[in-house]
């Protein structure tokens, strides 16, 4: 909210606590700075405008564009790794929050102070590790295991990318041009399958074993490549043993 003092200067008022840790501090101390030369008409209507276009009107088409042509960070290249026209809206959103640090796993919500004081913020899988979205995703024992069975099924020999964000722009060796864009499927619906499986066993109690995912995945992956036309649906039992042959 901005009020006008007795001198006539502006003031901004966040609505924020009174007391911030340390990073809500600099952010807001960032966001002032921002508006230190923002002077407002208070007798206008609040309007939104989208600065990078000249008709100042947002369209995702024009946020995807702006993103592109940045290029200013390795996220920025993901838009086109994460918005594949293959993969379900819900899914592909899910691996955007992923890459972006939004899935909210334990560390997320104890840094958003949104965990009650002295609750667990560890792993409910292996309860040895903070639930990073890098360990829940990745490195997690039981995450590791989906992912080392994925990397078997399609004979890929490698050291386990570092980050969700690694391992969805990995250009694995030895894949042709087909088989990477079928690959490229793999990381969405496997994070959003380790993901399901977490809420299941963390809510329900429900446990699911690590090789029903794998297969979960490979049948989601055949799924959208047949409904795709790009793999016949009788082609199963090759996709299951060597799918690179299905593609190349
Ligand atoms: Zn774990």
């Amino acid at each position: 909210m901005v009020s006008v003092n007795s001198q006539g200067d502006m003031e901004w008022d966040f609505g924020l606590p009174n007391s911030l840790d340390e990073y809500d501090e600099r952010q807001v101390l960032t966001l002032k700075y921002l508006f230190r030369d923002v002077s407002l008409d208070l007798d206008k209507e609040d309007s939104i405008l989208w600065v990078h276009s000249v008709n100042k009107v947002y369209s995702v088409a024009e946020g995807v564009r702006v993103m592109l042509e940045s290029n200013l960070d390795t996220e920025f290249v993901c838009v086109k790794v994460v918005w594949n026209k293959l993969v379900p809206s819900k899914i592909a959103i899910f691996h955007w929050l992923a890459i972006q640090g939004g899935v909210p796993v334990k560390e997320t919500l104890s840094f958003r102070h949104c965990l009650r004081d002295g609750a667990d913020d560890k792993c409910g899988w292996c309860s040895s590790q903070v639930e990073s979205i890098d360990h829940l995703l990745l490195h997690c024992p039981w995450s590791y295991n989906v992912w080392s069975a994925l990397f078997s099924w399609w004979k890929l020999v490698c050291v386990m990318p570092s980050s969700v964000v690694e391992i969805s722009l990995a250009c694995f060796h030895g894949l042709g041009v087909k088989a990477k864009e079928a690959w490229r499927l793999i990381c969405p619906v496997s994070f959003w399958l380790i993901w399901l499986a977490r809420n299941n066993f963390l809510f329900n109690g429900s446990y699911q074993s690590w090789k029903s995912v794998v297969e979960h995945i490979k049948i989601k992956v055949f799924q959208w490549l047949v409904n795709a036309g790009k793999v016949e649906s009788f082609h199963l039992y090759v996709w299951n043993a060597q799918p690179w042959m299905l593609l190349k």
